[in-house]
């Protein structure tokens, strides 16, 4: 007897199979997406293929998707890096081949549930903020995950950052938007077009950064204001001091999140007030643990 949590995303599907609910013991595995052009193959060769391989009776399973999500019609509304899936019906696809509780719930919110799990016991109220390609965001708040009323809470990628030297147009159309300045894609393409480079990814200008490049340290501290400045922003909204960054951002060092931090905390001084940013435990693989806490969760109220 098992259970199936996984994290689809664009580029890589990761999962895990439990036969408990410990999240401290779970073992988390990644495989690239395939890619077929059509979502009933894509899902019988990413999903379905997973797990009809566990040797064991599969007995739920959760689902954490990089999309946004209808939640009174289970369909996918839309994937911007997958568009065939916008209005597939997804959990009655795998309904009908699955019969046993299926829970989907969107990426950031199921990060946020994953690494809420490991700090329930102490703080109530978390935001978990992912940065890398897009920018994605899923709020805690009195220990429950907070949706808002159509399902958009911390959509944090198309806040406005206000800044009228900030005129990179979103993917929404918008201009100004917090990923079109801070995500991983609109940095690196800042300093392409600053420092007349070809670099490939962030870390190539972080490591420029380290080694003081006016235009790196130019970028990347504009990407760091920006992103306190949102973090400020939340913090000032909510009163949450628990922060957690997730995302290929994550990975550019301590020394990073540590600025970003401080700078809000100056912004902060004033209101006595101080918070904390720490980089996501789990990694890559929140998402897997937030849809399992959320299997959890279905199947124990289900059993009453
Ligand atoms: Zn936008």
């Amino acid at each position: 007897m098992s259970y199936v949590a996984m994290d689809i995303g664009g580029s890589n599907v990761r999962f895990t199979v439990a036969n408990d609910w410990n999240s401290n013991t779970l073992e988390y595995q990644k495989k690239p997406f395939i890619r077929l052009g059509d979502p009933y193959l894509e899902v019988e060769a990413n999903i379905c293929r997973i797990v009809d391989n566990i040797p064991e009776e599969v007995e739920g399973l959760g689902i954490s998707l990089a999309a946004v999500m209808d939640r009174s019609s289970k369909k996918v509304k839309t994937w911007s890096n997958n568009p065939s899936w916008n209005q597939y019906e997804l959990v009655q696809h795998l309904s009908s081949r699955y019969k046993v509780p299926i829970v989907i719930e969107d990426d950031a919110n199921c990060g946020a549930i994953g690494e809420y799990s490991f700090i329930k016991e102490i703080v109530k109220n978390m935001a978990y903020i992912t940065i890398g390609t897009g920018i994605g965001c899923g709020l805690v708040l009195n220990g429950s995950i907070f949706l808002g009323e159509n399902g958009f809470a911390g959509e944090l990628g198309h806040v406005y950052t206000g800044n009228t030297d900030r005129n990179a147009v979103c993917s929404c159309g918008n201009k100004a938007c917090f990923q079109s300045i801070a995500s991983g894609p609109a940095v690196l393409k800042s300093y392409n077009s600053i420092a007349k480079t070809k670099l490939t990814s962030l870390e190539q200008v972080y490591s420029r950064y380290k080694q003081g490049e006016s235009n790196a340290v130019m970028c990347l501290t504009d990407m760091i204001n920006c992103i306190s400045e949102v973090v400020y922003n939340l913090a000032m909204c909510l009163d949450i001091s628990t922060f957690l960054i997730g995302g290929g951002v994550s990975n550019m060092g301590s020394e990073f999140i540590v600025k970003i931090e401080d700078r809000a905390n100056e912004r902060l001084r004033c209101f006595e007030r101080q918070i904390s940013i720490e980089k996501a435990q789990l990694g890559e693989f929140s998402g897997v643990c937030g849809a399992l806490q959320l299997l959890k969760d279905h199947v124990h109220i289900k059993k009453g």
